[in-house]
């Protein structure tokens, strides 16, 4: 199978914060190691919103990514279209889901599996090129007509896969990379997930598919919750109306759980957390508040609880999570719930940003 390239395509920038222009750029050239995606969705990310009106964690040429010609959009799948110099992994036509980080592969956090962490994050350019990658944060992302990806980035997926379900491939897998933190045996143990938001809904099912038992959500809104239950959410407790931490240990007969995963980012979640688990528990960050925050750290160290962080996708997390969706462990596409044209990204942003008729997930397919 062969794709006509064109030489140019057409691609969203980053001007000033808040602002993006839509441009022709150069089709990009794939390297040793790459491959030429056609990306056919994009999913638009709560941190896309941070990078396109704060920057951070954007890092283009040792700074921040205002004004340098950059494309942000990270959570894409597409079409591979043409392959780099010897790679034989992979075929013209086949259909992919990316994960984000391709590290460096050299430094000390690549080589433990987590890249997501690489020590030379963003040193990718003339005159500090160790070669790390992370599309729409250190290199060009998914708003836009093609992609380069390193092939570590690549993830097969089948035609029983649609292209908005492959968009939210990468938001299953950062919730898997937190269970693997957790220890990844949560089959019969309980569980709880705090936030119901696209991670925290992920969380629910992947958890639920490992075989957490039973598996709790916790949150503010009761349509979020319901789908909760649809996601595989054994229980739900709304915060609004009820204790939570008393909820929670109800539903375990007083015991209370053996894993948190925290992806609220509330600012008494952490102390919250420490009060419905058992002693010895572990307690996973995957969401953080915007202010620092008073946590109860007696409590923490007197019932030897652990808490743990991730960031993005490790651990090749998203291969695994991409085998649930495949296998239809759970319905993904049910976080999604607005899809928009390449042309209205402005607009898909704002439904994502002001959540426009509780927009969870919004895709941009491309062409649109
Ligand atoms: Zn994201
Ligand atoms: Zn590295």
């Amino acid at each position: 199978m062969t794709y006509q390239i064109p030489e140019k395509m057409k691609a969203w920038v980053l001007g000033d914060p808040g602002e993006l222009t839509l441009v022709e750029k150069p089709v990009p050239q794939p390297g040793k190691s790459e491959v030429l995606v056609r990306i056919d969705a994009v999913a638009i990310c709560a941190t896309d919103l941070e990078v396109i009106d704060r920057g951070q964690p954007a890092m283009i040429q040792g700074g921040l990514p205002f004004n340098k010609n950059f494309t942000p959009g990270h959570e894409y799948m597409g079409t591979i279209v043409k392959l780099g110099p010897g790679v034989d992994e992979y075929k013209v036509g086949d259909r992919v889901a990316v994960e984000i980080h391709a590290g460096c592969d050299t430094c000390e956090r690549c080589r433990e599996g987590m890249y997501t962490a690489c020590l030379n994050y963003g040193k990718n350019y003339e005159g500090n090129d160790k070669g790390h990658r992370a599309n729409g944060f250190t290199t060009d992302g998914g708003f836009a007509e093609y992609a380069i990806n390193n092939i570590k980035t690549l993830t097969k997926i089948g035609d029983n896969v649609t292209d908005e379900e492959a968009t939210l491939i990468v938001t299953a897998g950062t919730a898997m990379y937190g269970l693997d933190m957790l220890g990844g045996l949560v089959a019969g143990q309980p569980l709880v997930v705090t936030g119901p938001g696209p991670i925290g809904l992920m969380a629910v099912a992947v958890a639920k598919a490992l075989g957490a038992n039973p598996v709790i959500l916790t949150g503010t809104r009761d349509n979020r919750l319901e789908l909760g239950k649809k996601l595989g959410a054994d229980y739900t407790v709304n915060v609004r109306n009820q204790d939570v931490v008393a909820a929670v240990r109800e539903i375990t007969n007083g015991e209370g759980v053996n894993y948190v995963m925290e992806c609220s980012g509330a600012p008494n979640a952490i102390n919250e957390s420490t009060n419905m688990i058992k002693r010895g528990g572990k307690i996973c960050l995957c969401a953080f508040p915007a202010e620092p925050v008073e946590v109860d750290v007696a409590a923490l160290v007197r019932n030897n609880i652990c808490l743990l962080t991730i960031r993005g996708e490790g651990r090749s997390a998203v291969h695994r999570a991409a085998s649930l969706i495949s296998e239809k462990r759970f319905d993904a596409s049910l976080i999604h719930t607005h899809t928009f044209g390449f042309n209205d990204l402005p607009t898909a942003l704002k439904y994502s940003k002001e959540r426009i008729e509780d927009a969870i997930k919004v895709v941009v397919k491309i062409p649109g």
